[in-house]
C-alpha cells in the first residue's frame, strides 16, 4: 500500500521544494510581511494568490439552472455552474464558457452579482465572480464535470452544496 493516501478534498498545501525554472532548492523567507518561498538561484518569488473562479446564476421563468457536481469539493451535491477562469479570458467570458461546457446552455451576461471569497482546502482560497446570466437556449446537456443538470423551480430546488453558492443565491433574493 502506498504511504501517500489520496485525499479527495485536497493536496498538501505547499509541497513545492524546487524552483520550477532552475531546479534550485527553494528557501522560505520573510518578504513583504509574509512567509514566501523564493529561489536563491534565479530570484523567482513564489507568490500564492487566491484562484479566480466564475459562477453562473441562471434563473428563467422562476426556475434555476443547477449542476450535480461530478468532482470535489461537494461531489454529488447540486451547485451553480462554475469553474476556473483561464489565462487570457475575461471573467464574463469564463462564466459563459463554463455555463456552456457544464450545462449545454448558451447565455448572455445580465450583470455582475458580486465578488465572493471562498476558503478552499485544495487551493487555500478562491476569488469568485458571480454573474446573473440570461439563457439564450434552454436545452440542457451535462458536461464532463457534471453528473446531472437541470432547471429547478426556485420553490422546490435542492440544497446547494457550496456555502458561497448559497450566499450568492441569498444575496440575489434580497
Ligand atoms: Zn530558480
Amino acid at each position: 500500500m502506498s504511504k501517500f493516501k489520496y485525499d479527495p478534498y485536497g493536496f498538501p498545501r505547499d509541497t513545492l521544494k524546487f524552483c520550477s525554472l532552475c531546479r534550485t532548492p527553494l528557501s522560505t523567507v520573510s518578504l513583504e510581511g509574509r512567509r514566501r518561498k523564493v529561489c536563491r538561484g534565479c530570484g523567482f518569488i513564489y507568490y500564492k494568490n487566491p484562484v479566480p473562479v466564475a459562477a453562473c446564476l441562471v434563473i428563467d421563468r422562476k426556475k434555476i439552472l443547477l449542476v450535480k457536481r461530478g468532482v470535489e469539493p461537494a461531489k454529488g451535491a447540486w451547485s451553480l455552474p462554475c469553474g476556473f477562469i483561464e489565462l487570457g479570458e475575461t471573467p464574463p467570458e469564463a462564466a459563459l464558457r463554463e455555463l456552456s461546457e457544464e450545462t449545454g446552455v448558451r447565455g448572455k451576461i445580465s450583470r455582475l452579482l458580486g465578488i465572493y471569497y471562498e476558503p478552499s482546502h485544495r487551493y487555500t482560497s478562491l476569488f469568485v465572480a458571480a454573474y446573473f446570466i440570461r439563457p439564450l437556449t434552454r436545452r440542457v446537456t451535462a458536461g464532463d464535470d457534471a453528473e446531472d443538470v437541470g432547471f429547478f423551480p426556485l420553490t422546490r430546488m435542492p440544497r446547494l452544496g457550496l456555502a458561497t453558492h448559497r450566499r450568492i443565491l441569498r444575496d440575489y433574493a434580497k
